[in-house]
């Protein structure tokens, strides 16, 4: 047998395990914030223990360990990085499940809990493809590198760009990979852009009876929105690589995130996540703080959003903002050797066409496309993420750990 053939057939002996390591990951809690992935971490260190892989942990924060692993083939050859995130969305008001967020249940053909799907599945796939390809790294070239991270819920800073920034000589290298939840019908080459920000306004304030006597900073806020709503649905010239993946991804992303995602792909959107201010009827509101969620799309960047934002509160006496994140859009070249073997691997287990698309969503992926590296997306579905129920079908998970464990193989094998 070829050592793909072998790969395969081991996935399959070892399909129970495999369902189980998941289980356990996700019964495992790391909801983040607050972020404390520790347990979470040590079932995939175990896991690599199994195999007798050695693996090392890296902090920027005590609660929040990173995790690197990594081998060299045979031969030398391109260095592919595979990077999956431990720390899950936060569960929310339990009362909205219909058992534990943390149950790890297996039933009915899925996995059942937080994080199952963003990105425990995808994470699990990657760990067992690292180890399958490690048994046989002496018919691979090149270098394959694992980086798990436990800060990609809150912006990175702790994960990704902590381990850019302070182990680049570990995490860079030339093609990455991740397994967010794309869809088994779609493999990301690149994302939207967002800004966060929170938006204060001050006034005098006083009785409500007294309207004359100061601006509400409630009202004023509401006019604020207004204006800032204006920049909803502004279309940015597409850069022309990018162009006909998006005319054509377009009902793909339809199909995906529900009808009226493909039409957001490029073209800017404003969410108000969050807003507080006043204290009761009778009262002129002296304070009002709006946290809103801009997204860009792939040519834009936040400096022109906030150049935008600050025309608006020029306008508004008392009203200031503060940066809360920012990442930029960001993708790669869709005709990359990576693009086509993950394609290839993704039909033949999925049995579905797969095509290139952009992301609403932001990834990690980012970090590496902003220094240059060509950096891919392919996991599960994304239909409960975040979701209460959230639940991945396992069919899916194996289907996702086949691809990704094959493609690398591919990559791997090319010199
Ligand atoms: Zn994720």
């Amino acid at each position: 047998m070829s050592p793909n053939e072998l790969i395969l057939s081991a996935i399959a002996r070892d399909e129970a395990r495999i369902i189980d390591f998941l289980a356990r990951f996700v019964r495992a809690p790391s909801p983040n914030p607050p972020g404390d992935t520790r347990e979470a971490m040590s079932v995939v260190e175990e896991e690599l223990r199994r195999f007798d892989i050695p693996s090392r942990l890296l902090f920027a924060k005590d609660e929040m360990p990173n995790l690197v692993a990594d081998f060299r083939g045979a031969r030398p050859g391109p260095h592919l990085v595979l990077n999956g995130h431990v720390d899950v969305f936060p569960a929310g008001d339990e009362a909205g499940w219909s058992r534990s967020p943390w149950s790890g249940l297996v039933q009915d053909g899925y996995v059942h809990g937080r994080g199952a799907v963003d990105m425990k599945a995808g994470t699990a796939a990657l760990v067992l493809a690292f180890a399958y390809l490690h048994e046989h790294r002496d018919s691979l070239g090149g270098r394959l590198t694992l980086a798990l991270v436990s800060d990609e819920e809150t912006g990175g800073r702790y994960g990704a760009e902590f381990l850019l920034k302070e182990h680049s000589e570990l995490v860079v290298g030339d093609c990455y990979v991740n397994a967010e939840p794309s869809s088994v019908g779609a493999i990301e080459v690149g994302e939207k852009g967002a800004v966060h920000l929170r938006i204060s306004i001050r006034t005098a304030g006083g009785h409500g009876a007294y309207t004359h006597q100061s601006p509400n900073a409630i009202r004023l806020m509401g006019e604020l929105q207004r204006d800032l709503n204006r920049l909803h649905g502004v279309r940015y010239e597409t850069p022309a690589d990018l162009a006909p993946i998006i005319t054509e991804c377009r009902a793909v992303i339809d199909r995906l995130v529900g009808k009226g995602g493909g039409d957001i792909i490029d073209v800017v959107t404003v969410n108000y996540g969050a807003i507080k201010g006043g204290s009761s009827a009778n009262v002129l509101a002296p304070d009002c703080v709006l946290e809103v969620d801009i997204r860009m799309p792939a040519g834009m960047t936040s400096a022109t959003i906030l150049a935008s934002v600050k025309d608006v509160l020029a306008k508004y006496e008392g009203a200031s903002m503060e940066v809360i994140t920012i990442m930029e859009p960001s993708w790669s070249d869709a005709r990359h050797p990576m693009v086509g073997h993950l394609s290839h691997n993704a039909e033949r287990f999925s049995n579905r066409t797969v095509v290139p698309v952009m992301s609403l969503g932001a990834s990690d992926a980012r970090f590496w496309r902003q220094i240059g590296i060509p950096g891919y997306s392919y996991g599960p579905s994304p239909d409960t993420m975040g979701a209460p129920d959230e639940a991945v079908k396992i069919s899916e998970y194996l289907d996702i750990l086949k691809t990704h464990v094959l493609a690398a193989f591919d990559y791997l094998s090319e010199t």
